[in-house]
């Protein structure tokens, strides 16, 4: 049969690392029809993870810029800036923005994720005020902003997670006072083990941050330039800025309810099909195989990003030209992994931290290093290692500490095969 694909329209929407991945894939795979990209912001795709570095001067703005404008046109995409997607018609295959309504045969949603503010309270006297949360260059900017501010001294980050302590790094580099509110017992919310979460926890007091665990923020009131704070345990104090970092949500509202098999994000198969065959997902929108518990789940991070994305753009470009995807590209499945330093206490995680009646967990504590493994004891199977939190009170590239973790997270992955 002869490729018909050079007059095929495969339409992605969003335009970051699973996006741009899909294309390159696309243009690897030999794919000559358009390449239509719909994208929300005006600039190149960024990187999330470097937006906390780009807030506390490690990176220039130019630096979080993965790609160069050249990369970008020698994939001759027709991309469509600031032009974000309202509204996915899977049965007429047609998406509508503010400017038009276009086709498409393929379409690939990689529209990542947005922070959350859940459980934040509307501030007494000052409705319109939104705390500083952490994703996007515009997020970065604001955050930047606001740490260069004249006379900013008091900051509380609200949240546990790695968000949030990336956060709370930027703002201990501005040389900040620092408090961190989470709701849970121990930082690193769903990532650590409260055996390895004490060791980095101690790691932040030495560093002077206030650490209000088991505690969320009830009330913010407006007092002049300040924020009056009350807390759940009934305290009050005054910041002059808040950040949130309560969790992500996917990017997924222009989708019509009930078109697309939908639970936390989409269930897409190994090449990353959603339940309709011309609709694929890659990215923090994608719920594809998580190795350890053989679910399906969202393992929010970039390598995950991009290589679903590469794989979407793959199998997209096989089918259109007539074949099958080939089986190398398929998306195996991934598992969690971590990695963060706030001013030298170093934490390393792989795997799942779920504490099941088969698992259990072994602690091994050097003078500068705690680590936690967590093994597996199936009946009739070896035991293996599921996961395994490091903390380090040292953060060097290169040292054992770093080495630990690599191999530790190769063990994982090669017991998941
Ligand atoms: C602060 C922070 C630190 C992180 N640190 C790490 C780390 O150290 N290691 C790691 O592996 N991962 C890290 N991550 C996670 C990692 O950045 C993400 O998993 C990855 O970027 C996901 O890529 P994506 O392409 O799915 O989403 P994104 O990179 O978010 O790209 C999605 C794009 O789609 C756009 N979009 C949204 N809605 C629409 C619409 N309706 N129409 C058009 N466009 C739209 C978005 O604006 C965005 O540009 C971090 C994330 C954050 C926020």
């Amino acid at each position: 049969m002869a490729d018909q694909s050079n007059s095929k329209t495969v339409a992605i929407i969003g335009f970051g690392t699973a996006g741009m991945n899909a294309a390159i894939a696309l243009r690897n795979a030999g794919f000559g029809g358009r390449v239509l990209v719909f994208s929300d912001i005006d600039t190149l795709p960024y990187s999330p993870i470097l937006t906390s570095y780009y807030a506390w001067g490690d990176k220039t703005y130019e630096e979080c810029f993965p790609w160069s404008a050249e990369e970008v046109a020698d994939l001759n995409l027709d991309i469509l800036y600031d032009e974000p997607v309202e509204a996915l018609d899977t049965v007429t295959h047609a998406i509508t923005t503010s400017k038009g309504t276009y086709g498409y045969d393929k379409c690939v949603i990689a529209t990542g994720a947005t922070p959350m503010c859940w459980g934040f309270p509307e501030v007494e006297g000052d409705s319109a005020y939104r705390p500083l949360v952490l994703r996007s260059m515009a997020d970065a900017q604001r955050l930047k902003d606001a740490l260069e501010r004249p006379g900013i001294k008091r900051i509380l980050v609200s949240g546990a997670s790695m968000v949030a302590l990336k956060t709370l790094e930027a703002c201990l580099n501005h040389g900040l006072e620092c408090t961190l509110v989470g709701i849970n017992p121990h930082v690193l919310d769903f990532n650590a083990l409260p055996e390895a979460a004490i060791r980095f926890e101690k790691g932040l007091r030495e560093k002077g941050v206030e650490l209000r665990l088991g505690q969320s923020i009830k009330a913010v009131k407006r007092i002049g330039d300040k924020l009056e704070v009350t807390f759940s345990s009934g305290d009050t104090d005054v910041f002059d800025e808040i950040s949130v970092a309560h969790g992500m949500k996917s990017n997924l509202d222009f989708v019509v309810e009930g078109a697309l098999e939908t639970d936390r994000a989409l269930i897409v198969d190994e090449f990353m099909r959603t339940s309709d065959p011309d609709v694929y997902a890659a990215g923090d929108v994608a719920q594809a195989t998580e190795l350890i518990s053989g679910e399906k789940r969202i393992v929010g991070i970039w390598k995950n990003a991009a290589l679903q994305g590469a794989t979407a753009g793959a199998a997209i470009a096989a089918e259109l030209a007539g074949g099958q995807p080939d089986e190398e590209c398929a998306f195996k499945g991934s598992i969690s992994t971590n990695t963060i330093a706030v001013n030298g206490t170093l934490f390393i995680s792989a795997g799942t931290m779920e504490i099941t009646p088969e698992r259990s967990i072994e602690v091994r504590e050097a003078e500068d290093m705690t680590v936690v493994y967590i093994f597996e004891n199936r009946e009739g199977k070896p035991r293996r290692l599921v996961g395994f939190n490091l903390v380090c009170d040292k953060d060097e590239p290169g040292s054992v500490a770093y080495d630990t973790g690599a191999m530790l997270t190769l063990r994982i992955e090669a017991g998941c095969r």
